[in-house]
């Protein structure tokens, strides 16, 4: 399997179990199998226009993670200087905010909508389908409108939704060289938006954990060593325990909803990570993980689309079903991307 095949099935993954998650996303347990039966949602809905199955905000988000850090590395390479953060990702999330609000929170980033040196061969901005409306974050919304850059030093508020963590798995390919480098442009990434330490503090594990999977180890190691690198970080004990708590009940014998339903419903980072984290545990067969990821009474896009970026990152492209590739939206774009991205890591 080589890497670049895990860059793509990573981001792939994530794509199709946020896919399957979004159709049932703010539907309870019992209104899920009351729709769709005893095993809940098992198939994609496609829709009847497109005949794809829907992306949400979480893999719209994704993609302009991985657009940033393509854009960063460019810059940085070009002027010897800069941070990812500050020199691609930021920038590349204003962008995304544009798509949301058809505007920006000051007229001096109007450039950004502008072409730039590294989208030559494609243009994220050209994608309308990231310019529709996929219930997008209230948080990261706001956070961006304020015309001010989060940061771990200066928190943007108080929040730890999912959605610093569901967006952060380009990282942890990009950087899987060095996962403890990973961990930290992951949490800094997450806190522009994820002000709690939980918000940003989970981003820099799932991180790590891709990193990890990307260097030939397999989930249960590397959970072992993301919660190493995450003790090393202030705050981290609600995100610790909440690790823990996934890996133990992955390895007890309890039901799969009732052990989903202990770690949470996943709407703050730290649960969604730890639902999908015990999902990938459990269940080794991707199409069985990913829907068990995303079966419960919580935020079934989120934990599905961080789910599937691990399955695809440790089980690579073979193990996603080709019904699956086929019908995910903007499957196109997303393959790309990851090649783009692959070939900016391959000069790291
Ligand atoms: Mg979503």
């Amino acid at each position: 399997m080589s890497k670049k095949d895990l860059f793509i099935a990573s981001l792939l993954g994530g794509a199709i179990g946020d896919a399957l998650g979004y159709t049932v996303e703010f539907m309870k347990l019992d209104e899920i199998k009351s729709r769709f039966g005893e095993d809940g949602i098992t198939d994609f809905e496609l829709n009847r226009y497109t005949g794809k199955a829907m992306i949400s905000d979480d893999t719209q988000m994704t993609l302009f993670t991985a657009d940033g850090l393509i854009w960063a590395k460019d810059r940085i390479s070009e002027r010897g200087i800069g941070s990812y953060v500050g020199s691609g990702v930021y920038q590349s999330y204003l962008r995304w905010l544009y798509t949301q609000t058809r505007s920006m929170p000051d007229e001096h980033y109007d450039w950004l909508l502008d072409p730039q040196p590294h989208e030559e061969s494609n243009r994220i901005l050209n994608y309308k389908e990231l310019f529709s409306a996929r219930a997008p974050g209230h948080t990261c919304l706001s956070a961006l409108e304020s015309n001010k850059m989060g940061t771990i030093e200066r928190p943007i508020n108080d929040s730890k939704g999912c959605g610093g963590v569901m967006r952060v798995a380009p990282v942890g390919l990009f950087l899987h060289n060095d996962p403890e480098q990973a961990f930290i442009v992951a949490a800094e990434i997450a806190a522009i938006t994820h002000g709690h330490p939980s918000g940003y503090l989970a981003a820099g594990t799932l991180a790590v954990i891709i990193a990890e999977l990307l260097n030939g180890k397999n989930i249960a190691e590397s959970a072992e060593r993301a919660i190493a690198i995450l003790r090393s970080h202030p705050q981290h004990e609600e995100t610790l325990k909440a690790m823990e708590a996934a890996i133990e009940l992955a390895e007890s014998e309890l039901n799969h909803e009732e052990a989903i339903s202990r770690l949470g419903e996943g709407w703050v980072a730290e649960e969604a990570l730890a639902i999908a984290l015990y999902c990938a545990l459990k269940e080794t067969d991707f199409r069985k993980a990913v829907i068990m990821s995303v079966n419960h009474d919580g935020d079934s896009d989120s934990t599905g689309s961080i789910c599937g970026n691990i399955l695809g990152a440790c089980h690579g492209l073979n193990a996603i079903p080709e019904d699956w590739v086929n019908h995910v939206e903007l499957k196109e774009l997303i393959v790309d991307t990851a090649g783009r991205l692959y070939d900016r890591n391959e000069t790291v």
